[in-house]
């Protein structure tokens, strides 16, 4: 049996793959998404900062993303060198509010406006390896061939990894994350971020009602050391966060501690050598969630990306230059990025503990 073949396979149909799928299916490119899960499993990453706005009226999915009912974000309260809290608001921002989104049903809207524009969606197909020959990237266990492939599986970079990339890790950094119900609407309209010893606290309301995620973001071998994705010593740790512990008071934790990596990362690519690939969203560059940016960034370098691909498609002679500028332009916002989280940290001086301490290094702005 002869494998299918498309224009550009995108691997991976979190917000980074399926917005790169629905713009070069918009293009009128024969488009694959393949993604592992099922959009049956949990996500993180729920609050939405104002700027997607226009992003995703661009990519024509505004009517559908008002229609998930997201919940507005006011802006964000934060604790942070100094014991009082401080209020950021949105009001005065170009698009006046985020958004706090159910990370499940904001993926697959994406997916499915992939589909709408012509893309295929195939779940429950996890991508292992992909091997280019005879002018066509293959991928053995989907039997299907793509001129172009797109690394979009997020942290995990599995094809970058698997091409050669090589990974500049910068922390070791991981949410902790548990779910609330029960949390009182005066809570519901902004984001909360905590410095605390072990790392910092952030806490979001989430769509339905009187939901709320709340996150220790420590770094993994503090994690391991103090046992803190237990649920005991994870709710000791929040004692110390009084803030954080005050917005849940009275509110019932419905899920354990369950733990994400986080960390900061780049992947360089070796070039072009094999066939002509990219890796776009936190495959290319994942961000300290600290930044509140990464589904921002991944719909920006989906367009990014999408432009870069329809360059390769168009003349395929230049492909070694076209992905060259696309990386040169990933390392552009890597260098700004690290000092950017550095000034962060610089900014919470009251901890001399571990998680602190590596933060206040001068070597910590990479
Ligand atoms: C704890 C935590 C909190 C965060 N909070 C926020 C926040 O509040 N706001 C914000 O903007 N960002 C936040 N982020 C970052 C944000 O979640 C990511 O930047 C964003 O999801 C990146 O999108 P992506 O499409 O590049 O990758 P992902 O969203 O990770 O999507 C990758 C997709 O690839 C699929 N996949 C992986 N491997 C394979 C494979 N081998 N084959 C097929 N499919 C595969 C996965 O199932 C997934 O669907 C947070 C991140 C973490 C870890």
């Amino acid at each position: 049996m002869s494998a299918t073949v498309f224009d550009v396979a995108v691997v991976g149909a979190g917000p980074a793959g399926a917005a790169t799928a629905r713009r070069l299916a918009l293009a009128g490119r024969r488009v694959v998404l393949l993604e592992r899960s099922r959009f049956d499993v949990p996500r993180v990453g729920e609050s939405l900062a104002p700027n997607v706005q226009p992003l995703l009226r661009e990519l024509g999915v505004w009517p559908g993303f008002v229609a998930l009912s997201p919940r507005p974000s006011w802006g964000t309260r934060s604790v942070w060198g100094e014991p009082e809290e401080r209020a950021h608001s949105h009001v005065f921002h170009p698009f006046g509010c985020g958004w706090h989104v159910d990370r499940r049903a904001f993926d697959h809207l994406l997916a499915d406006a992939a589909v709408a524009a012509g893309a295929v969606l195939l779940t429950g197909e996890t991508v292992r390896d992909a091997a280019f020959d005879d002018g066509l990237w293959h991928l053995p266990a989907q039997r299907l061939c793509a001129r172009v492939l797109v690394d979009a599986t997020g942290r995990s970079a599995k094809l970058a990894r698997h091409l050669g990339a090589k990974r500049l890790l910068f922390d070791r950094l991981v949410g902790v994350a548990t779910r609330w119900t029960g949390v009182g609407e005066t809570e519901r309209g902004h984001l909360l971020v905590e410095s605390a010893p072990d790392g910092w606290w952030y806490s979001a309301p989430l769509p339905e009602d009187g939901a709320m995620v709340t996150m220790l973001m420590t770094d993994a071998d503090l994690c391991a050391t103090r046992r803190l994705h237990d649920t005991g010593q994870w709710m000791a740790a929040m004692r110390q966060a009084p803030s954080t512990w005050q917005r849940l008071a009275g509110a019932r934790r419905t899920s354990p501690p369950q733990a994400w990596n986080a960390h900061s990362q780049r992947m360089l690519s070796p070039g072009a050598s094999g066939g002509p690939w990219l890796a776009v969203g936190d495959a290319a560059l994942a961000v300290d969630p600290v930044s509140g940016s990464g589904v921002l960034r991944a719909l920006r370098t989906a367009k990014a990306a999408a432009e870069a691909v329809e360059a390769v498609l168009r003349r395929p002679g230049d492909a070694a230059a076209v992905m060259a500028a696309y990386e040169a332009d990933r390392d552009d916002e890597c260098s700004a990025y690290l000092p950017e989280r550095a000034r962060y940290y610089a900014a919470e001086p009251r901890f001399d503990s571990p998680f602190w301490r590596r933060r206040h290094l001068a070597g910590f702005r990479g």
